[in-house]
């Protein structure tokens, strides 16, 4: 299908020549997000710079039944941004505005498109902050944050994306224009907005999110573990944990890991370190240090060699900069990485560990670790050259078994990068074929033609019994199909 045939034109005189793109740098450029294994150029990209704008646009996209895909910065690393069936990509980065800054209720209202890190700078000179916190930061936005439920190493205290979002406005498949939630909490009815929140741009286009403000801690203490081992590392994670301590952050990062980030960064890590874990404790000042020695002997009894505290901001500001860049300086060691991001019982830590490296070593390819120890939330980075086919391929094959090794380990697929194209055919080893159909009929309600972001989450039709990993689906539904699907008034605020 020929954009310049259907629809140029029509993009052109709603939104300007300069925000209708289809030039090949443009359609190169937008070929894939963060994940960058698979690519599809799109038939065309828009700029809306207003609501207006972006319903005209939605509206015209509909009538001709072209599908159509919402963008923020592309860092999404499973592929939810990729327009894999020719889709015109609608790129939200205009959206920058913040609108309403409510310190009495603590919210912040702003455009998708503002940049996840700018709304702790826009009220940090208050004493706030935006808690969940990618490693992303710098460059994602709040709307893929909240499409994609983003997590972060503050969440494992503080909770993710769906826990800070009061509201939103959203454009639905067919242009029309709702709002859900509000600058409080508890609206009766169902939760319609939690479920919105990790749709992963299938459900409708942001337009606007009412955002949670936090109080900034009063203090906060962050260690850091050194071991000769990643079990003994893992094995403090469990120490803190079971001990009824939940630190702000529990990361960790292993040999490999600790040798790229003090190649780019040099925070200081002690390169013969197997393994280090950056606990931060943070709350009243009362009380904290006394927490901090606490945990300081657990990480000792569970064989931390050393445990170095940050004596100042900036020091800890160093920890955070090598953990939060960690997968850029990746760089320093590999041409390529691909990040995996199972989930795991936190008991069963060391095993899958072990089982990620022999599954490396197995295929030849080097895999390091970084990842959110407290939350179970593993980012194996799997090290390859993207012009060399055979290490492509056992790219693949290595994030496969990873994501196998955590289904049979009691685990699941994501933690926090989504399911998007990359593990859409993975969803029948967690679901029945009628848990599946369950949930496609909830984003045909809001979805009914499937035009918005097709091909993500669910796997094509006919591949549901298939089973990658061996095992059966763990969620059975207990619910027959549902036969109904409600009126869309319904959701309009
Ligand atoms: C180095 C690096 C580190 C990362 N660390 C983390 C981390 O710690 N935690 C974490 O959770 N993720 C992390 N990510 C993944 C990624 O940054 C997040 O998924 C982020 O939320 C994506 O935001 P984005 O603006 O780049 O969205 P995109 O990549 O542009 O889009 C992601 C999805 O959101 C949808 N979308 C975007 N905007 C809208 C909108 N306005 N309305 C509806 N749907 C929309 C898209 O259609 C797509 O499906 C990391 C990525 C990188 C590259």
């Amino acid at each position: 299908m020929s954009f310049e045939k259907n629809i140029r034109g029509e993009c052109v005189r709603i939104l300007g020549a300069e925000w209708v793109k289809d030039d090949p740098v443009t359609l190169y450029t937008y070929r894939c997000d963060g994940l960058t294994l698979y690519t599809a150029p799109p038939m065309g990209v828009l700029f809306p710079g207003t609501v207006q704008e972006l319903v005209s646009v939605v509206k015209l996209l509909h009538q001709h039944k072209i599908s159509f895909i919402a963008r923020g910065a592309g860092t999404g690393l499973s592929g939810g941004a990729i327009p894999q069936d020719g889709s015109v990509i609608i790129e939200m980065a205009r959206f920058k505005e913040v609108h309403e800054v409510d310190m009495i209720n603590r919210t912040i209202t702003v455009g998708p498109g503002v940049i996840n890190l700018r709304i702790t700078e826009h009220v940090n000179g208050d004493g706030y902050h935006y808690a969940p916190d990618p490693s992303s930061q710098k460059a994602c936005t709040i709307g893929g944050n909240v499409a994609e439920n983003s997590g972060g190493p503050h969440t494992l205290k503080y909770g993710v994306t769906v826990n800070h979002v009061l509201g939103v406005e959203m454009v639905l498949a067919d242009g029309e224009l709702v709002t859900l939630g509000a600058n409080h909490f508890g609206l009766p009815g169902p939760d319609l907005l939690g479920l919105i929140t990790g749709s992963e741009g299938t459900f409708g286009i942001i337009s606007k999110i009412i955002c949670r403000l936090t109080p900034n801690p009063e203090k906060a203490v962050t260690m850091l573990g050194i071991y000769k081992s990643v079990r003994d590392a893992c094995e403090s994670v469990s120490s803190i944990i079971g001990h009824g301590i939940i630190p702000a952050a529990l990361e960790m990062l292993d040999r490999i890991m600790i040798s790229a980030v003090e190649k780019a960064l040099k925070p200081g890590f002690p390169l013969d370190a197997e393994a280090v874990l950056i606990v931060e404790l943070d709350g009243l000042s009362d009380g904290l240090d006394v927490e901090a020695e606490v945990v300081e002997k657990l990480l000792k009894e569970t064989g931390a060699i050393t445990v170095n505290r940050a004596r100042d901001e900036v020091e800890r500001a160093k920890i955070w900069r090598a953990r939060k860049e960690a997968f850029g300086a990746i760089g320093q060691i590999s041409p390529s990485y691909y990040v995996q991001d199972g989930v795991i019982p936190r008991s069963k830590l060391p095993e899958v560990l072990d089982e990620i490296s022999a599954i490396g070593k197995k295929h030849g390819l080097t895999v390091a670790n970084v990842f959110h120890a407290g939350d179970g939330n593993l980012h194996p980075l799997i090290l390859y050259d993207y012009e060399n086919p055979q290490e492509v391929e056992k790219a693949h094959a290595i994030g496969e078994e990873i994501l196998s090794s955590c289904i049979r380990h009691g685990g699941t697929l994501s933690g926090e990068h989504g399911i998007g194209i990359e593990k859409a055919e993975w969803m029948s080893e967690l679901y029945s074929g009628n848990s599946l159909d369950n949930m496609q009929n909830v984003r045909a309600f809001f979805n009914p033609e499937n035009l918005l972001n097709p091909g993500k989450i669910f796997p094509q039709p006919g591949r549901c019994a298939e089973s990658k990993s061996g095992t059966p689906p763990q969620q059975a539904s207990a619910l027959n199909k549902p036969k109904m699907v409600a009126s869309k008034s319904g959701i309009a605020v």
